[in-house]
């Protein structure tokens, strides 16, 4: 980049971990040509990584851009960078409304950020959208040159895209069908992480367990050349088993695709965390078949049983949704029925809001009154937190491994971190060292619904990892 250009960037991220991930992705690009991190006012650089999942999603974005306006009538020289899904879908209608936007890029394109900057340097405001990624989207890019919030630990993404059409979801509208990378790429990237000291990877996709649909691997046979398609539990196995991984976690797999050999990877590779998130959605058949989700409450709960049979203590957490369009008293029982028998550690609960483009935003003559849902969001809360509470009093006593993530919120000379299954602990660890990296066995002396709290028992591992992020692509 030539010299003129800034040397100062902020990112400000709106929505889910695919796009905290491309921020990540961004940022180290952005680090790679020398740029260094800053508050937003003082940024030469701003990139506003959007996304359309969220409420209010357009509001928030040209509140931005209005304010950004402003800072670049006092500074031209200032660099906008519009990225991620509202991008993707609002494309010129960015441009027409705010043109102080130097760059507009879309979700399958996030590796060309610093191409694109370039370019507006030269000509002026420019757009680039792609349609659908191609599998060497991330060739170009391992995740290694993500700037990471935790450098012993590291989000992959595998996979990007969705080949289902949830009525209530934009993301296929906006990342596109499915497509994985490489298996060996993923696996090599994650030694390269490894040896860079980092010990948690955390493997990223829309549906991780249709992982590979779209792949063969050339491999040999009983002597046999052979091309097989790579499964996700071939994966968890193979990132499982890279030396230096000591957790293996991923996040998001759909029920109607959790396979009996994702459940076997899971219990037979140490490495891979007793967690498993399994969004349920509701409970309702009726619901979730007008959610076009692909599996029956009974269907889930069976899976579920089995994923527990095989993985002895596994947390377990899932994503609802309250008043989905059309749901009635009845439907939201079958929720809370479900919820209570299934168990959770946590849920994340979501109050139905109408994305627009989606199947379910058109149905508006089926929308549940405000009053209604939180009425259900607030009995579904009590539910989920009941059982979460259950749960981590049954921890009372253990003695669970950490990872220590760093200084706790709880007050001065307490430190947080997680255990295998993913929950918060807190623990003051007196005058022991326990920096950020460290595995430490902490026994747990008390429990809330959100999180645990613990005493130190002993510091089992250092941190290995670097302080500075490489930048060299291997
Ligand atoms: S599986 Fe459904 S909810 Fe998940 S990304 Fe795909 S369409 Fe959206």
């Amino acid at each position: 980049m030539s010299t003129d250009v800034p040397r100062r960037y902020a990112i400000r991220t709106f929505g889910c971990q695919m796009n905290e991930h491309d921020s990540a992705r961004i940022a180290g690009l952005l680090e790679a040509e020398g740029m260094v991190a800053a508050a937003a006012d003082e940024a030469d650089v701003v990139v506003l990584n959007t996304c359309c999942i969220r409420e209010n999603a357009d509001n928030k974005l040209y509140g931005n851009l209005g304010h950004l306006k402003r800072r670049k009538a006092e500074n031209p020289d200032l660099r906008i960078v519009v990225a991620g899904c509202l991008a993707q879908k609002d494309r010129e209608r960015i441009q027409q409304r705010a043109p102080h936007v130097d760059v507009v890029l879309g979700t399958h394109n996030v590796g060309r950020a610093v191409e694109l900057l370039r370019r507006a340097e030269t000509d002026g405001p420019v757009m680039e959208i792609l349609e659908a990624a191609a599998a060497d989207d991330h060739a170009d890019f391992p995740t290694a040159l993500a700037r990471r919030e935790l450098p012993f630990s590291a989000w992959v993404t595998i996979q990007i895209g969705c080949d289902n059409s949830c009525a209530f979801c934009i993301v296929p509208s906006v990342r596109g069908p499915e497509v994985s990378r490489p298996f060996d790429e993923l696996v090599a990237e994650v030694g390269r992480l490894a040896a860079g000291g980092v010990s948690e990877v955390t493997l990223l996709g829309q549906n991780v367990n249709s992982y590979g649909r779209d792949l063969t691997l050339a491999r040999r046979r009983g002597g046999e050349a052979a091309r097989v398609r790579p499964l996700f539990a071939d994966l968890l196995r193979a990132v499982g088993a890279v030396e230096g991984v000591r957790r293996v976690r991923y996040t998001s797999p759909h029920p109607k695709d959790l396979r009996p050999d994702t459940i076997a990877a899971m219990a037979d590779t140490p490495s891979v965390c007793e967690h498993l998130h399994l969004p349920l959605q509701a409970g309702s058949d009726r619901v979730l078949a007008a959610m076009h989700r692909g599996y029956t409450a009974e269907r889930y709960l069976e899976r579920l049983a089995a994923a527990r049979a095989a993985i002895p203590d596994l947390a377990v957490t899932t994503d609802l949704i309250v008043g989905f369009p059309g749901e009635t008293d009845a439907d939201f029982e079958r929720t809370l029925e479900v919820v209570a028998e299934a168990g959770y550690d946590s849920a994340y609960t979501f109050i139905f809001s109408p994305r627009p483009g989606t199947e379910a935003a058109a149905r508006s003559g089926d929308f549940v009154p405000p009053e209604v849902c939180a009425e259900r969001f607030e009995r579904l809360k009590v539910v989920v937190e009941r059982s979460a509470l259950a749960r981590h009093r049954d921890r009372i006593g253990r003695v669970e491994e950490v990872l220590v993530e760093g200084p706790s919120k709880k007050g001065a000379g307490v430190v947080t971190g997680r255990t295998r299954q993913n929950k918060l602990v807190h623990f003051a660890p007196g005058d022991a060292a326990v920096p950020a990296g460290s595995y430490a066995g902490v026994r747990i002396v008390d429990a809330a619904p959100h999180f645990l709290r613990g005493e130190l028992v002993e510091v089992t591992d250092r941190p290995r990892h670097r302080t500075r992020i490489p930048v060299t692509a291997a």
